[in-house]
């Protein structure tokens, strides 16, 4: 039980040198976490299982501030005691042991996100823009960051995209807003945020296994509905969305706007004639709409990517944005590496990382964007199903390329739903897994073909992580093009 009583009103301004905190977990959001409430005066304990050197380092530099932090093995079986608030990283299972012991002994549990949120400044509290998905998240956040900065705002792209949320609300330069990319993590451990602007993009099937169910996980993400002040975007072409805005509890005056790849209907985003058209934020709605850019304007390319662009200028326009900072935005948006990146052209064949895609429901955005492809994937499947995507894309696959634990799992697929389509088998055991690949990869493709890495699985039975795995593809692609 936590011996502070206004534990749940706690603000920037509360006496958190009364406080005894636990952080869990020492990755970048428990060290934002831990950095900002020593600087608040709270006494602090960090505990993580890892002892890396990444870890010892954060560790000297938290020791020095004045926290007490124990890394390895067992330092996070048990609830450091006494202690009135648990700060959890996104990645920790709500039933691992710690979180348990705080939820059995009433220890309030809150992400990286509900501190964030408590410690905006009272003074310049920059209102927030916040975007969820299954997928598509971080070029959402990304395209809203940069038509935030065209409209002449000091705006950041924070949360789950890298930068912890805490970095930015803590600077002692006020943001004017902040576009926040929320993962369902971290929604899971948000109890009190009122964002200005909250966006759904999808939901598909993911991280089951760490949120119970799929009705636990819609139900996370759902939460940054809750409180919404000034405008809920949803997919119209995803009525779950739409579903999930009516069900929210917002502040009176909220708006709820669609956004669709069809032509939009009176108080939605969509496309009409190769251009994106708002029919939302302008005063003639029922006759006119206002023209926000070329669908070409568009990148990364891809249907999916028309829709992140939509949700984006959703909440921009929301925010008061003009058509042409929506538009400089859009043009002057760098996508992050490995999400269609085009890496290389070798006899007329695209080579194409999109490593990032680590779904199933990514993989079908990423394939609906070619016409005609040798599709790279596997790895670990997390569970997923790829029946409905092979399903769908068969007719544009010349071949598939499959390497990782997991690949049976879509070879099965393939075989059901595909069975006249060819497939390559690359086992793990070389070191050299994706020089052979995309070797192989080559040999199956004919001129104007893509070869698209977008392997619909996590990376880490072969690789570090998607950006490893990506860099290998785009260093294979190099030594074609040399050979
Ligand atoms: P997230 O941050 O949600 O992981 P990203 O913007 O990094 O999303 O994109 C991850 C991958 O998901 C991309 O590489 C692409 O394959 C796919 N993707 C992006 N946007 C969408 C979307 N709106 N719908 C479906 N898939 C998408």
């Amino acid at each position: 039980m936590t011996a502070v009583g206004w534990i749940n009103e706690a603000h920037r301004h509360s006496p958190w040198g009364d406080v005894r905190v636990a952080v869990a977990g020492l990755g970048v959001s428990g060290f934002a976490a831990a950095d900002s409430l020593v600087h608040l005066g709270a006494r602090v304990t960090v505990v993580d299982d890892r002892d890396g050197e990444t870890e010892r380092d954060k560790a000297t530099l938290l020791g020095i501030l004045g926290a007490d932090v124990r890394l390895g093995p067992g330092s996070t079986s048990a609830l450091p005691e006494p202690v009135d608030l648990v700060v959890t990283s996104p990645g920790w299972r709500p039933d691992a042991p710690l979180l348990a012991a705080a939820a059995a002994s009433g220890v309030p549990v809150w992400g990286e996100v509900e501190l964030a949120w408590r410690l905006r400044d009272p003074e310049h509290p920059a209102p927030w823009l916040a975007v969820t998905g299954t997928n598509g998240k971080t070029t959402a956040v990304g395209m809203l960051d940069a038509m935030l900065r065209a409209g002449g705002l000091r705006s950041a792209a924070v949360g789950n995209v890298g930068t912890p949320i805490l970095e930015a609300v803590m600077d002692p330069e006020p943001y004017d807003v902040l576009a926040v990319e929320l993962s369902s993590f971290q929604l899971h451990w948000t109890y009190s945020m009122s964002a200005q602007g909250a966006a759904v993009l999808n939901i598909a099937e993911d991280h089951v296994d760490w949120h119970g169910s799929m009705a636990a996980y819609t139900g996370d993400k759902a939460r940054i509905y809750e409180r919404a002040r000034a405008v809920c975007v949803y997919n119209a072409d995803q009525p779950v969305t739409e579903q999930l805005v009516r069900d929210a509890d917002v502040v009176e005056g909220c708006r709820a706007v669609g956004f669709t790849l069809g032509i939009p209907a009176v108080g939605m985003l969509g496309v009409v004639d190769g251009f994106l058209a708002d029919r939302a934020f302008v005063d003639e709605r029922q006759s006119a709409a206002a023209e926000l850019g070329a669908v070409d304007d568009v990148s990364p390319p891809g249907p999916h990517n028309v829709a992140n662009a939509l949700a984006a200028a959703a909440l921009a326009r929301a925010h008061g944005l003009s058509q042409r900072a929506v538009l400089e935005g859009l043009r002057g948006f760098e996508p992050a590496a490995h999400r269609i990146t085009t890496v290389g052209v070798v006899d007329d064949v695209t080579y194409v990382d999109d490593s990032k895609a680590t779904n199933p429901h990514a993989a079908a955005a990423s394939l609906r964007s070619f016409d005609s492809v040798v599709w790279v994937a596997g790895g670990l499947a997390k569970g997923g199903r790829f029946d409905d995507l092979v399903g769908e894309v068969r007719d544009r696959l010349r071949g598939a390329v499959l390497i990782g634990a997991d690949r049976g799992v879509i070879a099965d697929a393939l075989a059901r739903h595909a069975p006249d389509v060819p497939v390559i088998e690359v086992a793990d055991t070389e070191d050299d897994v994706m020089d052979r690949v995309v070797g192989r990869a080559a040999e199956v493709a004919q001129p104007g073909d893509t070869v698209l890495l977008a392997p619909g699985c996590a990376s880490m039975d072969l690789f570090a992580d998607y950006n490893a795995r990506g860099d290998a593809f785009a260093a294979a692609v190099r030594k074609l093009g040399h050979s």
